[in-house]
């Protein structure tokens, strides 16, 4: 249901909790069309707007639109009309075998046509799933089946041999292809190596990993419309996109014409676009409160659950590679810069000096850069390329970004203060994987993502989810920042929980420094963008273990109700 904003809108009897840390608290807020107008007591909110629909919150609590600073918001919606194999609904090769099977079964689905899954995560298996597994699973259809971490497909023979993959396929540089022990493709295709048998709408070269699947644009913005739907009931009202090439700002540029853009969107160029934008003059921030252009992403290592980011020889010697991504995990396959990174590197993206020189021509444009960068080798070149571009042209406000930021060391952090690098991490990693990493890693695994440490530092923190990684519901995020709890229920690093209070901050006001648009949004204060949600209960009393099932009641995004549970 949609109700008018003219007349404006008030939220009464609230614990409202506003992010603005001036003010922290409040009873009730006013909206008059798109703005807030006040924010205090009842009868000021009333006063400020004496025409407005009440809302009565009953003393439920109500925050400002959350704030999702890394998501990948085309690809979640893709996901959302995919088969799901997550686990723990998939758990062993033969349910993965079965889900795609029942996948293929269903009407609507053509034998001969793409059957495309995500959601695999054979740390969970038995050993890693081949392409004679598939094979079993939808004989006739090509089968591509992604991983939970978006850096692995996994294909059947039919979508090998479509693509004209063989055994004398080489592994391309920033990917690898796996082969057993007679050399064949296994079907697990790795990095950049994706884009051998998934068809890429956009060439990333070494960028990053390809999920710009080639698509109909018709089913993109459909897909937009279906995570804005979800991601409004999961109270969310801006997403940053943190991976975006033309194929995602098209989609959202047709949506946003088309009246299904339905959250506020912000782009982070994947950066292999660098020198597009640089020839036209165009950097971050542009565009407007709906859909922008923001930081530009760069890739430095691989990923963390999937077993390939790039730790320190030191780090390495406390993990088992093997442990987390099948036998071959860990024996670096990058672009020939794994020496950097020392022995058990994982994988790097770039050349060290290169990568340096792409971060310093993109501070240099004006863009605010993003590293994804998990192991702390990987941060230790980010954090360099930091450096240097602030020596090109020091920037008072530079807002540099590690997305994930899995481990960074001591020493590390205090370079991040002093740099005012801001950590975008995603602490359902923790509850989701955790038990893999301290099986894998356990000389680190309390370790990762050292929320506590970078607060008490004075680091800004931002919580995000990487959906479809993770859940993109922010409830299970704080949930999973207050609680440090495996998914098994072990302790991952309890003494860098948060509290609720700052766990809302992290995923609200600064979630909005951290893609440039704090002055608009991310907190309750007149002026700023009617955005806010009710939640189903009262969260800073709630206990941990039932923030994720707390619920979002009403979402109000740009003064109107865009979601009302029931
Ligand atoms: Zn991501």
């Amino acid at each position: 249901m949609r109700r008018t904003a003219a007349a404006g809108l008030v939220i009464v009897n609230g614990q409202v909790f506003t992010a603005d840390r001036s003010h922290p608290r409040a009873e009730a807020v006013a909206m008059r069309g798109a703005k807030i107008a006040a924010v205090g007591s009842n009868d000021e909110a009333r006063k400020a707007a004496p025409d407005a629909t009440v809302i009565d919150a009953a003393g439920r609590t109500v925050l400002p639109g959350l704030v999702d600073a890394h998501n990948h918001f085309l690809a979640t919606g893709e996901s959302l009309g995919m088969a799901d194999v997550r686990y723990p609904k998939v758990a062993s090769i033969a349910g993965l075998v079965e889900a795609l099977a029942a996948a293929a079964a269903q009407s609507g689905f053509r034998s001969g046509d793409f059957l495309r899954a995500y959601g695999f995560d054979h740390a969970k298996y038995e050993r890693a799933p081949t392409r004679w597994d598939l094979d079993r699973a939808a004989p006739g259809s090509p089968v591509l089946v992604g991983h939970i971490s978006g850096h692995y497909v996994l294909a059947n023979s039919l979508a090998m041999e479509r693509a004209g993959v063989t055994e004398n396929t080489p592994d391309p540089p920033g990917g690898r292809i796996d082969r057993d022990e007679r050399g064949l493709p296994t079907g697990l295709f790795r990095d950049a190596a994706m884009v051998l048998v998934q068809p890429a709408a956009v060439d990333v070269g070494h960028h990053g990993p390809n999920f710009h699947v080639a698509a109909d644009p018709a089913d993109l913005t459909a897909a937009v419309e279906r995570a804005g739907t979800a991601y409004l009931a999961a109270g969310l009202t801006t997403v940053c996109d943190a991976q975006v090439t033309s194929r995602e700002l098209t989609a959202y540029r047709q949506a946003r014409a088309q009246g299904r853009l339905l959250v506020r969107t912000v782009c982070m160029p994947l950066s292999h676009q660098l020198g597009s934008y640089q020839a036209t003059g165009l950097a971050g921030p542009f565009g407007n409160e709906w859909l922008s252009l923001g930081p530009m992403k760069f890739y430095c290592d691989g990923s963390l659950i999937g077993g390939t980011a790039a730790f320190s020889a030191q780090a390495a010697d406390s993990r088992d590679p093997g442990h987390l991504a099948g036998s071959q995990a860990g024996t670096g396959a990058g672009t020939g810069a794994g020496t950097a990174a020392g022995a058990g590197a994982g994988l790097l993206f770039w050349d060290p000096a290169e990568f340096a020189e792409a971060i310093e021509q993109a501070h240099l444009a004006g863009w605010q850069v993003g590293v994804h960068a998990q192991g702390d080798a990987a941060i230790g070149l980010a954090l360099d390329a930091f450096t240097r571009a602030q020596h090109a042209r020091p920037s008072a406000d530079p807002r540099f970004r590690i997305e994930h930021c899995g481990y960074p060391t001591d020493a590390q952090l205090a370079r991040m203060r002093d740099l005012g690098v801001i950590a975008v991490c995603q602490p359902s990693y923790l509850h989701d994987s955790g038990d893999d990493f301290l099986d894998a890693m356990p000389g680190i695994a309390h370790r990762l993502q050292p929320l506590r440490a970078e607060l008490d530092l004075g680091i800004r923190v931002v919580l995000s989810s990487d959906s479809d990684v993770a859940s993109y519901r922010p409830l299970d995020t704080i949930a999973a920042a207050v609680r440090r709890q495996t998914r098994n229920g072990r302790a991952i690093g309890p003494d860098q929980a948060l509290t609720v209070a700052e766990a809302v901050l992290a995923h609200t006001i600064d979630a909005a420094l951290a893609i440039g648009a704090e002055h608009r949004l991310g907190s309750l204060e007149p002026g700023k963008l009617a955005d806010l949600v009710i939640l189903g209960g009262r969260l800073l009393e709630c206990p941990a273990e039932e923030i994720s099932s707390l619920g979002v009641d009403i979402t109000v995004i740009a003064g109107r109700v865009a979601h009302q549970a029931g």
